[in-house]
């Protein structure tokens, strides 16, 4: 997953000034003295981002103010270039602060994040609207002929342009007032969604008592749920948790059927079983503010507004993707049902296999069929061992190498930072590497930035950015992953090469700021590597050095086919989910959140064995941020990915030179300097078709 930081920004008028001394000793809004500027993380309160947002508002209220009463008649250079470096301190310190909010937060962060969030959006709106600024914006946009721009200056203007005009530019006063309102709840809501799944998936476990129902289990994950029992002072007893680390390994070995469907259906109904924390009504409200702000902008629906500035450009375009490939993986889905309900039969005849068993049986048809067991292949990814195979991998392809650093900062003791250098030695970008779970940390696996890359006054400001996963730390000293978990290391790096490899002139055409269904494809498409036998031969070793087996590398392969048609069809049937929130008018409001999603999950046939990827009321890509119409990008790219990775095997070497020089040259560092579809066609020569990713998981020839 790749989070953004918004540069969304001012809310001096409604928090007063805070006094001079305080802020000369804000560490925050100081001058970092650290190695590459990276954030003075031993020096930061948490009593410091308030008065640092407001300062840093301030401050971008000047520079937006001394662009506005530029004597000169307004041109790129004086008022597009200097808005885009516009920001820069406020940009610095909603770094800082939402990467904490996401990899290090607590309760007081969490609801300064709430009051923040609004705020930012306030202050965004207020330059978005501000008709004074839009006026000069605007005076350059019907000038553009005359300026003489090259195409990423064109790209950045139209860019900017129409970012005012989306944000509602052209609108009444009395229509822009409605929009602020809105997009202040709406914030609002988005916060008080994610800390409500937040809070309820933090606050489950289930309690093994007895020795017996651990039966089926793998030791390490036996280790792992006494360890946790013991940090909530229930010794000798067993903890298992809604963490991805703990509930699916639970769910794929316990033998005990009541217990998998005891947590499954936790996992399954988080925030949607009434009280404070329900986020039924969230979804209600968000939904329907959603719909207004499309069309106060003269939008038929929200997934109209979103989609205009992706690849895939209207939502029939996305309908076609999804009920493309679902044609495909739901009849391949059923025929996986018929397999595994004869297991089930062995084991309990009568039953009908539910969701609970799926990742159970299908992990013993495996063993069966394949004589696979995944846990024979943890021994070799050791998690330094896969981080530096990823490395080695980034230094073939793209020449990078990583040298940790032990000077600089980190918020926490297990956080490790890398400096990332290129083939000439000269400094590329900083990478903090932040593996393990713990409970001041959101969920899940991302790639964020502290900063982007661009350049100011001739000099090339280099990037700052951070992987972040919630592996379970081996109390033992040696956290193995499964491959499947590797391959999100590998993922995660993805964007952070990105990130760093990004060579661009602004801030908003640099680095991943891509549309966002393009954004996942140098993520997904570096997930490939990870599962060669040649680069697993680089680094999957065991405790004792050993290199990963021929035999089980042949194996990996042969069980990479298996049981696909699960994962495709609970992706795709988010992704859809996703959608139809999205295309409804204002006036249908959402009455029932629940009878909603079966409607919408009944209309592409979706079994009951399968539920979607994401659940409505945990479904934080789309109603926790920013994805809103966005999980279907990570559909869509599969299919760039899989064409993508293609280049290199028909030029029969996945180093293959002149492959990854293009790849580099025309898509990861270029930003959005063009159409992505361009640079992607430059890349590959022609438009991607689901074909690949079909022909990829064993559903067509
Ligand atoms: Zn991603």
């Amino acid at each position: 997953m790749k989070k953004t930081i918004l540069f969304m920004l001012s809310a001096a008028l409604l928090f007063g000034g805070c006094g001079k001394k305080e802020n000369s000793d804000n560490p925050l809004l100081k001058e970092w003295n650290t190695p590459f500027g990276t954030p003075p993380f031993d020096q930061i309160k948490t009593s410091d981002y308030l008065p640092a947002f407001e300062e840093a508002m301030k401050v971008h209220n000047k520079e937006i103010d001394a662009i506005i009463n530029n004597k000169e008649v307004a041109n790129f250079e004086n008022t597009i270039v200097s808005y885009d470096l516009s920001g820069e301190l406020l940009g610095k310190v909603a770094g800082v602060f939402f990467n904490m909010t996401a990899a290090n937060t607590n309760e007081e962060l969490q609801k300064l994040e709430e009051k923040i969030g609004p705020m930012l959006a306030k202050h965004a709106d207020e330059i978005t609207m501000n008709a004074k600024l839009f006026e000069r914006v605007k005076k350059v946009w019907d000038n553009k002929e005359n300026e003489n721009l090259n195409k990423e200056q064109s790209m950045l203007l139209d860019k900017t342009y129409k970012k005012f005009v989306r944000s509602g530019a052209l609108l009444d006063k009395t229509k822009q007032d409605k929009l602020k309102q809105i997009n202040g709840e709406i914030k609002t809501l988005e916060s008080k969604f994610s800390a409500n799944l937040l809070k309820e998936t933090k606050a489950y476990s289930l309690v093994i008592e007895k020795k017996e129902d651990l039966k089926g289990l793998p030791q390490w994950l036996i280790d792992q749920a006494e360890a946790t029992a013991k940090e909530q002072s229930k010794a000798g007893k067993w903890v298992f948790t809604l963490d991805n680390p703990s509930v699916f390994p639970f769910l794929q070995f316990s033998e005990n059927r009541t217990l998998r469907e005891k947590i499954f259906n936790a996992k399954n109904n988080r925030c949607n079983n009434g009280g404070a924390t329900d986020n039924k009504e969230v979804i209600t409200k968000l939904t329907n503010l959603r719909a207004q702000k499309a069309e106060i902008l003269g939008y038929n629906t929200f997934a109209d507004y979103v989609l205009e500035e992706r690849m895939n450009k209207t939502p029939q375009e996305v309908y076609n993707l999804l009920e493309g490939l679902l044609k495909y993986s739901i009849p391949a889905a059923k025929k996986d049902v018929v397999e595994l309900q004869k297991l089930l039969d062995k084991d309990q005849k009568g039953a009908t296999l539910e969701a609970w068993d799926w990742s159970y049986y299908a992990d013993k048809l495996k063993k069966q069929k394949f004589n696979f067991d995944a846990e024979e292949t943890r021994p070799y990814f050791e998690i330094n061992n896969v981080r530096q195979g990823c490395f080695d991998v980034v230094t073939k392809l793209y020449g990078l190498t990583f040298t940790e650093r032990k000077d600089i900062p980190t918020y926490e003791k297990d956080v490790q930072v890398y400096e990332c250098k290129n083939e000439k030695g000269e400094h590329v970008g900083i990478l903090y590497w932040d593996p393990y779970t713990r409970a001041s940390k959101v969920g899940g696996a991302w790639c964020n930035s502290y900063r982007e890359q661009y350049v100011k006054a001739g000099k090339k400001i280099t990037p700052i950015t951070t992987v972040c996963f919630n592996y379970a730390k081996s109390p033992s000293g040696r956290t193995t992953l499964t491959s499947e978990e590797a391959s999100t290391v590998f993922h995660e790096m993805g964007h952070a090469i990105h990130t760093l490899l990004s060579n661009c002139t602004y801030i908003s055409t640099g680095g991943t700021s891509v549309p966002r269904d393009f954004v996942e494809l140098p993520s997904q498409v570096f997930e490939h590597w990870c599962s060669q036998p040649e680069v697993l031969k680089m680094f999957a070793k065991n405790e004792k050095g050993q290199v990963i087996p021929q035999e089980l590398i042949k194996k990996i392969e042969s069980v990479a086919k298996f049981d696909v048609a699960y994962g495709m069809t609970e992706r795709y049937a988010a992704a859809y989910l996703d959608l139809e929130y999205h295309v409804i008018k204002s006036k249908d409001k959402i009455q029932d959140v629940t009878a909603f999603e079966k409607k919408a999950m009944d209309k592409i046939g979706l079994i009951s064995q399968i539920p979607p990827r994401y659940r409505s009321t945990y479904f934080a890509h789309v109603f926790g941020g920013e994805y809103a119409v966005g999980y279907y990008s990570y559909v869509w790219s599969e299919v760039l990915d899989a064409d993508a990775f293609n280049a290199f095997l028909e030029a029969g070497n996945i180093f293959d030179k002149t492959t990854a020089d293009k790849f580099k040259n025309e898509v990861l560092s270029r930003g959005s300097t063009d159409d992505a579809m361009e640079m992607y066609k430059r890349f590959r020569g022609q438009e991607p078709s689901i074909d690949a990713v079909l022909r990829n998981n064993g559903m067509k020839k």
